[in-house]
This record gives structure tokens, C-alpha cells and sequence, in this order.
């Protein structure tokens, strides 16, 4: 299963997502180096590696699918 990270810069918080979540936008995957955007990873593990590595100080999961 994959896993999406959405990073939110101006909110300063990256939320993890599970595969197929229906917050995950499905057209329109737009990146944005100053806003944030949608990341996808293979696995969980290097997901939260990622959300460590955002560097941003709210890192939260997904209350709709629970990662
Ligand atoms: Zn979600």
C-alpha cells in the first residue's frame, strides 16, 4: 500500500495519508516548493521517515483513513 504525505508550509503541518483516502486529490497533483503539495511513498516506513524530514512542527495523520 501506498502512502501520501500533504504538506501544508503555510500551516506549518504534513499530514499522512493512506493509499485511496478520499482527501487524496485525484486530479491536479500540483507540488509547490512554498505551499506544499501531495508525496507519495512505496511504504509506511520511508512515509514517516519523509514526515520527520519535512521539517515542519505539526505532523499529524489522517483522522478520516488512520495511517
Ligand atoms: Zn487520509
Amino acid at each position: 500500500m501506498n502512502y501520501w504525505i500533504h504538506v501544508k508550509n503555510s500551516l506549518d503541518q504534513a499530514m499522512l495519508h493512506r493509499e485511496r483516502c478520499i482527501e487524496i486529490p485525484s486530479t491536479s497533483m500540483r507540488s509547490d516548493f512554498w505551499e506544499g503539495g501531495w508525496f507519495e511513498y512505496s511504504d509506511r516506513e520511508t512515509a514517516l521517515d519523509e514526515l520527520e524530514n519535512t521539517g515542519l512542527n505539526q505532523l499529524v495523520h489522517c483522522p478520516i483513513c488512520k495511517p
